[in-house]
């Protein structure tokens, strides 16, 4: 039988989801994972001279008012405080002492932001976690304006996506690229330009040996019309049909932002839809680590 694994967990620090460490991984175990990664949105050191040089990319009221927020708390409403890194990382190896039955492993979940790569880098070399996972959330600056799920991307907007996943595929710094379809959320529709990106990232991933994540925050959100078609957003029909016939490895993660998102029934869910799609999952997978 396979092992269930989710490499895709958050938790309250981020501000938008709920659950702590413990009660994040004491579901993981009560539903039956056999292993949990925890990969809660990363903290970002000197956040705030990131913000202010994201300021020529404001284009909305709501940009700038996510920017000053951002500013004020020293960290936005959708990753953790850099001064709460430590207590995050502590709380997990308390974890890992505490619980016997389940293999924990520490991870975040990243932008491709070429000012952190170092310190991406020094992450793992250092070992204070085990993994990173690409969830390429912004363009070049994690505010509103700069959103890749947003509504009426551009082509420019998809192109510069594709690069970006292209070129964090190349670091080796990632394990796997989580809901690497997200743009469709935004985009919408499949058309030449779309089919191109969905092409270009699954050979890439491909090339790289980058496990592609089927993802069920896309799930969550229900069915909407693409192309005459009711499909997710993410976890999307037309990407995974694509990634199946590139031959893809496929890891199924939960995005869980509260203990209940753990649920198996979910698991099992995507489980059914990866066979839909026909699609190759595994249930091992080697930690990139960058360069060593
Ligand atoms: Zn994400
Ligand atoms: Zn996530």
């Amino acid at each position: 039988m396979k092992k269930m694994i989710n490499y895709h967990t958050h938790t309250y620090r981020c501000g938008h989801a709920v659950g702590n460490e413990y009660e994040m991984i004491e579901a993981a175990l009560h539903e039956g994972y056999q292993e949990i990664g925890m990969s809660c949105h990363i903290a970002l050191p000197h956040y705030r001279s990131h913000l202010l040089h994201s300021l020529p990319s404001i284009r909305s009221i709501q940009g700038l008012k996510s920017c000053i927020g951002a500013f004020l708390r020293n960290g936005p409403k959708m990753r953790m405080p850099y001064d709460e890194k430590e207590d995050y990382l502590d709380a997990l190896n308390n974890c890992q002492k505490h619980f016997h039955y389940i293999k924990i492993y520490k991870g975040f979940e990243a932008e491709y932001f070429k000012d952190y790569l170092d310190y991406y880098q020094n992450l793992l070399s250092s070992g204070e976690v085990d993994y990173l996972i690409l969830g390429h959330h912004f363009h070049k600056h994690s505010i509103h304006d700069c959103y890749y799920g947003r509504k009426n991307l551009t082509k420019k907007d998809l192109l510069n996506y594709v690069e970006e996943l292209e070129k964090a595929m190349d670091t080796g710094l990632f394990t796997y690229i989580a809901h690497p379809d997200l743009f469709l959320m935004g985009y919408g529709k499949i058309d030449d330009v779309s089919k191109e990106v969905i092409l270009r990232i699954c050979k890439k991933a491909k090339a790289t040996n980058t496990p592609l994540e089927l993802n069920a925050g896309g799930v969550r959100k229900g069915e909407v019309n693409m192309n005459g078609k009711d499909v997710y957003p993410y976890a999307n029909a037309y990407f995974f049909q694509i990634a199946s016939m590139i031959g893809n490895d496929i890891i199924l993660g939960l995005d869980a932002h509260s203990p209940e998102q753990l649920s198996c029934e979910m698991y099992h869910y995507l489980e059914k839809l990866a066979k839909e799609y026909h699609l190759h999952v595994l249930d091992h997978i080697e930690f990139k680590k960058g360069k060593q």
